[in-house]
């Protein structure tokens, strides 16, 4: 445990002994890549749900992942002052309010059978039932911690990941809809009437958008890449619901090469305003870090810097806007470093922390421009 000299028989609180402990506290960053070990002033609930059981060989969505973020989260000694929540299965409820029973089915006899693919690039192992239901059902548990005082907010590290996956189908490495699940899961157990959904995903959360596009009680705003063509090739900007869900879906397809400058002027004059127009009692964010310039998988070009801002900047509309009450869960990230850094510098946002830890440094490619696309969004959504 690291100690703080500057507290050392001083009032605690007193605006003083706050700024040296904030200097102390970039300079321990800074310095070191490291922060001292006083509890920050939020107290984060973690589910951590490695997904053992679901792995391919090869394939890009694997449990290393997962390990990765454990070992540098506890490399930078922040696991301790998490509130650990203990992993659990969805109940049937749960998951009937998001998919029918025919998918439910058809991944338990999938999983049942051995295994097998469905589609070109989603698996299922003979534990991948059991994991996805897992991996939601913790999830749910965060919100639950959020939701009962017992935590401030929520981090849900769990896999398989969520957001490709319909009311009934599974794609893009996705079995059941995490987040949506969780949505549905606050809206019956806890009658939560507005939830905003914030997926900076690099891929279209295309399943969250199926899943609520006709529901004016989520707000679902998507950025991802999407020229040219690219997975899953839907959230053009026209598509903002239907029925008395219209209005209340926000797609930002943004270009190849756009970074963090493009991000946080979308996240300034599109995204953060109609978050507070739409006024959320909880805010989830579906948290992929595919976005990273070094993903493999995509070609946005977001620092970890840049993906620090983005989530502190959230975490501060859930903090005007609705107590707090904001769950992160994990979606993509397929480039190992950017991933666990991503994960290790939302934890330290989450908890409160004034420190950003990016090894990586920006990208170096030039930033696509996207003003024009802001533009026409704004006119979308804004009527300016
Ligand atoms: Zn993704």
């Amino acid at each position: 445990m690291w100690s703080c000299p500057f507290f050392v028989g001083a009032l605690p609180g007193s605006a003083y002994n706050v700024r040296r402990y904030e200097m102390w506290k970039r300079l321990q960053g800074n310095r070191f890549g490291r922060i001292l070990r006083h509890r920050g002033s939020m107290n984060t609930a973690l589910a951590f749900v490695p997904g053992t059981a679901h792995t391919l060989e090869g394939h890009p969505e694997h449990v290393g992942r997962l390990s990765a973020i454990w070992e540098l989260l506890e490399r930078y000694n922040v696991l301790a002052d998490l509130l650990h929540v203990t992993p659990q299965f969805t109940t049937v409820r749960q998951l009937n309010a998001v998919h029918t029973e025919e998918h439910i089915d058809l991944i338990r006899w999938a999983a049942a059978q051995g295994g097998g693919m469905l589609g070109p690039d989603t698996y299922v192992k003979p534990g991948s039932f059991d994991e996805a239901r897992l991996a939601a059902g913790s999830a749910c548990a965060v919100a639950d911690a959020v939701m009962t005082g017992n935590a401030a907010n929520g981090l849900a590290l769990i896999r398989p990941p969520g957001h490709h996956a319909g009311t009934q189908s599974a794609e893009g490495f996705c079995l059941f809809n995490n987040v949506a699940i969780v949505a549905r899961h606050l809206q019956q157990a806890h009658g939560i009437e507005r939830i905003a959904i914030v997926d900076f995903d690099v891929h279209h959360g295309n399943g969250t958008e199926q899943i609520f596009r006709r529901d004016s009680s989520v707000l679902f705003v998507s950025t991802h890449i999407l020229e040219p063509y690219f997975y899953p090739g839907t959230g053009r900007v026209g598509d903002v619901g239907d029925a008395s869900g219209y209005g209340y879906t926000i797609n930002v397809p943004l270009c190849s090469g756009v970074g963090d400058k493009g991000y946080q002027s979308v996240f300034d004059r599109l995204i953060l305003p109609k978050l507070e127009e739409f006024n959320p009692q909880f805010i989830l964010v579906s948290a992929g870090f595919d976005a990273h310039w070094g993903d493999p998988l995509a070609s946005a070009t977001l620092s970890l810097t840049g993906y620090a801002q983005l989530c502190r900047q959230l975490l501060q509309v859930a903090a005007e806007l609705c107590e707090n009450r904001i769950l992160f869960i994990l979606e993509g990230g397929y480039f190992l470093d950017a991933l666990a850094h991503g994960i290790l510098n939302l934890t330290y946002a989450l908890q409160g922390f004034d420190v950003i830890i990016d090894p990586l440094g920006p990208s170096k490619r030039p930033e696509s421009d996207i003003s024009d696309l802001l533009l026409r969004l704004q006119r979308r959504h804004l009527l300016v």
